[in-house]
């Protein structure tokens, strides 16, 4: 599994609520699996299923008892990356920040945040992420309001 760093703490998770939910049945922002990932999600497609629940929808990994991911320690790829995403652009892939997430609203343009940007770039441009986008293209979406962070190259 490739190593992406986790910078969102959970108790700024916890206290948003804004991942894992969303408002619309067939959402581009809900889960989509790589190849290797449906093999550990049985009888999914490309796309983790959604449930529907209080007035919107849920992934169906999601306990909302706890308010955690059931599949936390294995998650999908595009759940670890979150609030970076693979963006398609003209035809071309970016890797992407969505500056909605709150977290990364308060923190964009600090030292901290920099950091973590450049992280990112060269993570995007490693050979195994690279291979990885190319594999499961699916995964490349036009997420719409984005902020491009680097061309991924392919
Ligand atoms: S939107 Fe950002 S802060 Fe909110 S739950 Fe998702 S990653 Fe955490
Ligand atoms: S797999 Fe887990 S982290 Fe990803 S959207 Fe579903 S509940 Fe959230």
């Amino acid at each position: 599994m490739i190593e992406i760093p986790n910078f969102v703490p959970s108790e700024v998770c916890l206290r948003c609520q804004g991942c894992c939910r969303f408002s619309e049945a067939q959402s581009s922002w809900s889960p989509n699996l790589t190849r290797e990932e449906r093999r550990s999600f049985p009888g999914a497609g490309y796309k983790l299923a959604l449930e529907e629940r209080g007035g919107g929808f849920v992934c169906s990994q999601f306990d909302p008892v706890s308010l955690e991911c059931r599949r936390y320690a294995d998650r999908p790829l595009e759940c670890r990356l979150y609030p970076f995403v693979v963006h398609r652009k003209a035809g071309l892939a970016y890797l992407a920040v969505d500056r909605n997430c709150p977290f990364v609203a308060e923190s964009y343009g600090s030292p901290f945040f920099t950091g973590i940007l450049e992280a990112y770039r060269a993570l995007c441009v490693s050979e195994e992420f690279r291979d990885l986008v190319r594999e499961n293209p699916q995964i490349i979406q036009d997420y719409g309001g984005v902020e491009i962070v680097s061309p991924i190259g392919i």
